[in-house]
This record gives C-alpha cells, sequence and structure tokens, in this order.
C-alpha cells in the first residue's frame, strides 16, 4: 500500500502571520518518526485561503498526504466550522493518532474534536513514543515526576504540544506527497465567530530568542516584588519569565509563562527568582545552560536542579543586584 493511502498518523496544520506555525513543522517531524515506527504514513490537515502551495513545506517536513481545504471561509480559523470539517474528515480517513499545537487554536480545537469523536486527549505533551503494543505513550509532568498515559481502546489517540517540544525537522526538497482538495461545505451554522485575529504587540526581549532570561515565581510575594524582578531582567537584557501562579494572580501575562502548558526556552543562562522547582515548570527549560536559582528556603528543590543557589529574600536580593548593576554600568571602563 503507498505510504500516502496509509496515512494514520495525522497533524492539524496551524498558519500564522509569516506562514505555517513552527510547531506544525515540529509536529509533523515527529509525526513521521512515529508513524515510520508503526509502518503508516503522516497526513496533515491544511485549512486555510489562499494556500497557494504551502502543503510544499508540509510535504518536505514528512507528511505523505495533505488533505487542504482551500476557501474564503476559512481564512480566519472558527472553532466550529473547523471543528465541523476535522470531525468529518477523520471518520473519513480513520487516523490511529491525531496530533494538534498546544497554541490558543490547538487549546481550544483539541477538546472539541475529542468531544466530537468521543476519544481521549492528553493536552501539553512533552513527549511522545510508540510501545511494543503500536499504542501512543503520551508523556506528561504530574505527581512530582513524570508519567504515560495511554489511549488504548478509541481513535485516535490525541494529543497536544507546545513549540519547541521537538525540534525542527530538516526539510527534504526532494520528497513527494499526494494532496486532496476538500469540499468546504456550506450551511454551517455558527454561534460564534472570529470577527478578526489581532497578534499582541512583543514588549521587551522574545523568551524564544533570549539568551538570558530572568524568571518570578510566587515567591515575588506581591506586584511590587514582582516589578522589582522584573527590572533585573530589564537591567540584564534578559527575556523575562513566569511561572503559573505569577500569571494567576494576574502580575504578568500567559505568555510569559515556562513550562509544560506555558513556552519552552533554551537559553545560555536561566535565573530563577521566588520559584520552587516543580517539574511543570523545569521542564520549559531545555538545553545546555548556567542555572541560577534564588530561594529563601534552603530545602527547595530548585536548588537540586542548578548550578548556582542563593539562599535569601529575593525582596531584599534583587533590589540589592538590581543597585550593584547599575552602579556597575554607570561607572566609566
Ligand atoms: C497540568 C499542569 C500544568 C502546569 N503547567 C505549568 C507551566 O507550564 N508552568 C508553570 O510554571 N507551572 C505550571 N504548573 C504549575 C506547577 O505545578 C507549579 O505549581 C508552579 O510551577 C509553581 O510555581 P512557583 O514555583 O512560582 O510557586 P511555588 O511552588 O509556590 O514556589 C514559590 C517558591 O518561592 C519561594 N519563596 C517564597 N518567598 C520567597 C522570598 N521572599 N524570596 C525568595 N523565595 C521565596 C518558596 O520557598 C518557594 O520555593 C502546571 C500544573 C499542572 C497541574
Amino acid at each position: 500500500m503507498m505510504a500516502q493511502e496509509n496515512a494514520k498518523v495525522f497533524v492539524i496544520a496551524e498558519l500564522g502571520m509569516r506562514g505555517t506555525e513552527r510547531v506544525t513543522l515540529q509536529l509533523i517531524g515527529k509525526a513521521r518518526q512515529l508513524a515510520d515506527e508503526i509502518d503508516y504514513g503522516v497526513g496533515v490537515i491544511l485549512l486555510g485561503s489562499d494556500l497557494a502551495d504551502s502543503e510544499q513545506e508540509l510535504i518536505e517536513a514528512g507528511a505523505d498526504l495533505v488533505l487542504k481545504g482551500d476557501a474564503e471561509t476559512l481564512e480566519l480559523y472558527q472553532a466550529e466550522l473547523y471543528t465541523a470539517i476535522i470531525v468529518k474528515l477523520v471518520k473519513e480517513y480513520q487516523p490511529e493518532i491525531l496530533l494538534l499545537g498546544s497554541t490558543s487554536m490547538g487549546r481550544e480545537l483539541a477538546p472539541l474534536l475529542a468531544a466530537r469523536l468521543e476519544t481521549g486527549l492528553t493536552a501539553h505533551c512533552i513527549d511522545l513514543a510508540i510501545n511494543a503494543s503500536g499504542i501512543l505513550e503520551q508523556r506528561i509532568p504530574a505527581y512530582g515526576g513524570m508519567i504515560t498515559i495511554i489511549c488504548p481502546i478509541k481513535r485516535p489517540q490525541m494529543a497536544t504540544v507546545a513549540e519547541g517540544v521537538f525540534p525542527n525537522p530538516v526539510l527534504d526538497s526532494s520528497r513527494t506527497g499526494n494532496v486532496i482538495p476538500i469540499e468546504i461545505q456550506d450551511g454551517i451554522s455558527l454561534r460564534a465567530h472570529t470577527l478578526e485575529i489581532v497578534r499582541e504587540e512583543l514588549m521587551g526581549i522574545s523568551l524564544e530568542s533570549a539568551q538570558v532570561i530572568v524568571a518570578g515565581g510566587a515567591g515575588a510575594g506581591d506586584v511590587d516584588g514582582w516589578r522589582e524582578i522584573t527590572e533585573l531582567a530589564s537591567v540584564l537584557n534578559a527575556g523575562l519569565g513566569s511561572t503559573r501562579p505569577v500569571v494567576d494572580a494576574g502580575w504578568s501575562d500567559f505568555d510569559s509563562m515556562i513550562g509544560q502548558s506555558g513556552k519552552m526556552v533554551n537559553p545560555d543562562v536561566y535565573i530563577g527568582v521566588g520559584i520552587s522547582g516543580d517539574l511543570q515548570h523545569m521542564v520549559g527549560i531545555t538545553g545546555p545552560k548556567i542555572m541560577v536559582a534564588v530561594n529563601n528556603d534552603p530545602k527547595s528543590h530548585i536548588f537540586e536542579q542548578v548550578d548556582y543557589g542563593v539562599v535569601e529574600d529575593c525582596r531584599i536580593f534583587v533590589p540589592a543586584l538590581v543597585s550593584a548593576l547599575k552602579d556597575n554600568k554607570a561607572k566609566p571602563d
């Protein structure tokens, strides 16, 4: 059987302002690896408008089959319309595995699809593998360690994964694939319409590209403590990261959250201030780097995970460090 007819590991593609989102290509790269292990092909569902030859990059990344819906009504992501189209395609093509990015779109779409398809979904996986029985192992941090979730009976096995969890695949321009245009059903009544997608302007240094990251946690204590950590990031020309309690408290926005359900980062230097070192946060920091922690509890488990530790109240230490760094900057060379 030709690989494209056998496509059973599917990825839902996502398009951004500048074309295919990186997470889509990373998922296709991983899907390729998983599919090879179980002798399947890789399928991608691509929805949008004015798509031209966008499928080419997906094929170069590892897709054998692209189901391409190109219509004006798909110009913006519409939850109900995308759900209806994808559910129909999944019922027709019967994929074993269905992967989506843990993006704003994926976070909404994946549970909608899982509910309609009456299957399981593991959100924010940080690894995927095929076990000896050919079942998808979906790994997430939980209960202070890593756990594996499987969906042994229902299909497809669904997972979401954040950008940066898997590497960018090497594009192979000699690959070929089958592109099937799909008819977009008319008359699907939508209760909610996306009218416009507005990207938030990036303030400061992007976490994904930052060489130095200062991340603050609940230990900041309050918004004033958070402001001090923000200032440290600014003086060091560093990206500003956070943990979930910081986002929940409203001191910083979701975009700054590092970890399993936030961003994956790869700085040279990571400075964690008032952070306990829980796995859900720490899995977001990848690659070789120098890690520093500031925490007032000498028993905090973050100290087991870093190269340098400062046992001190951050409300004392951070302003003192900021002041010393500023003084140092002000000194003539
Ligand atoms: C499914 C799931 C997904 C999750 N995803 C994420 C994620 O993506 N990212 C994320 O960050 N979290 C995530 N979490 C939450 C995560 O489990 C932790 O709860 C969170 O990371 C803890 O944040 P924290 O270290 O800031 O807070 P805490 O665990 O409350 O730690 C605060 C630390 O600050 C120290 N401290 C207190 N006062 C001071 C002071 N004055 N000076 C110095 N140190 C001080 C304390 O000793 C403590 O170690 C997730 C949880 C679940 C269940």
